[in-house]
């Protein structure tokens, strides 16, 4: 026998609930998505978009599922130009992740080391070498890791495109509709609760970002998300001095199609606070002289700042809500999210309407904190 697919409610219209929205509604899934403000108004609409997984996936159980979901962003790019003519500016890149001191070089070398023992064709290189691909970087420089496989992809045009083309596929989106907890029979949640009423659900699924703290409260379990603040800014050069994605330490920088290059960013523990602050500023434009001093004296622009939505241990929580026999959790991805939403959503929308629990999901289960009580960074 062959039951119909549940009514879902997503609450939250970030990157994470639109492209779980459009993967159910393309398997044949009902689903609304409630969203307090606007699509991609939070962390989702701050976010840089670089895509560089053999850089960042630093976590074992991160990495596999972020290298699938980089896999998956080419043909799904191409579906939602197909879909909906919005051309989310999905750019083929390089990275490089400077290495100005010995200690530098050090970690950056232990990194290429592991990754080429696990097949990656990643590179170390020296100083005339990397100068010679980007010419306008500091030339102080040591050397650098260099990966050809890196892309960036516009957060807010890539995170619209997804609501446009879910829309397409038959899924209501709610702006301005704050969710405030669930109506629950037993084990089951019924319908989600707002501030005008009640929607029933079949399924709920809880992307909130970095409010999902709020959730837990309604599922009445931990779950452990909290607001690390990232400021953020861009200038104006036309025509770049650089095209590649480069990092140095913390700071890292890259071109957009538009001709302003991308400084970001600081992760900042201040709670729901998104002011861009003095300090924040000051660090990112301080920045600019040691990794490309040719970009010393370019325009500002504009900054801003997003929450991404921390775990305690940057791991994503991914999964069924303890005890609920029918809430999936869908938060805590960080630095990440974007990079992760295709993957996310693939693995959701087939635990939800297959009920397939991917292997790779046990991770990043939320039972992994049932019993978490927070510190003060993570407020
Ligand atoms: C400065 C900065 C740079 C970043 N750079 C990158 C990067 O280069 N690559 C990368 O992969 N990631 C990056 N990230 C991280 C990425 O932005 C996040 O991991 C991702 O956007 C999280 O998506 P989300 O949908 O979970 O959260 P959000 O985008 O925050 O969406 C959650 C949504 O839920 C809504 N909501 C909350 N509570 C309720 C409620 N009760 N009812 C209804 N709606 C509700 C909110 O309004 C919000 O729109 C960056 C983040 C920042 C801030």
């Amino acid at each position: 026998m062959t039951h119909p697919a549940p009514d879902v409610v997503i609450v939250g219209g970030g990157v994470i609930g639109c492209a779980i929205a459009h993967a159910l509604a393309g398997a044949g899934a009902r689903v609304t998505v409630l969203e307090r403000a606007g699509i991609a108004s939070e962390s989702s609409g701050a976010a840089a978009g670089i895509l560089a997984p053999r850089l960042h996936a630093t976590a074992e159980a991160m990495f596999a599922l972020a290298l699938e979901s980089h896999k998956q962003f080419g043909p799904l790019v191409e579906s939602l130009r197909a879909e909906t003519g919005l051309d989310p500016e999905y750019i083929r890149s390089s990275v490089f992740d400077l290495a100005h001191d010995e200690k530098d070089e050090e970690r950056i070398r232990d990194r290429i080391t592991w990754l080429r023992e696990t097949g990656h064709d990643v590179r170390w290189l020296d100083r005339e070498e990397v100068l010679e691909i980007e010419p306008a970087l500091e030339p102080g420089i040591r050397g650098a890791y260099f990966d050809t496989d890196a892309y960036h992809i516009h957060p807010i045009r890539f995170t619209n495109a997804l609501a446009q083309a879910a829309g397409r596929r038959g899924v209501r989106f709610h702006t301005g509709a704050e969710a405030i907890g669930l109506e629950r029979s037993g084990s089951h949640a019924t319908a989600v609760r707002m501030p005008t009423g009640t929607l029933p659900a079949g399924h709920v699924v809880l992307a909130a970002g970095a409010w999902m703290r709020s959730c837990g409260e309604w599922i009445d379990t931990p779950v452990p998300v909290y607001p690390a603040r990232g400021q953020i800014l861009t200038i104006s050069a036309v025509p770049p001095p650089i095209r590649s994605i480069i990092y140095a330490g913390d700071a890292y920088l890259f071109p957009r199609v538009d001709g302003s290059i991308v400084i970001g960013a600081t992760v900042e523990h201040v709670g729901y606070d998104k002011s861009v602050t003095a300090r924040g500023l000051s660090w990112l434009l301080g920045s600019i002289p040691s990794i490309c001093p040719a970009l010393a004296e370019a325009p500002f622009e504009r900054a801003w700042a997003g929450l991404r939505p921390e775990t305690p241990d940057a791991l994503p929580i991914v999964g069924p809500a303890r005890g609920w026999a029918n809430v999936t959790i869908a938060a805590g991805h960080f630095r990440n999210g974007i990079m992760l939403a295709p993957i996310t959503a693939a693995l959701i929308s087939r635990l939800i309407l297959e009920g397939v629990a991917d292997p790779r999901l046990a991770p990043l289960s939320p039972d992994r904190f049932a019993s978490w009580e927070p510190n003060s960074d993570q407020q």
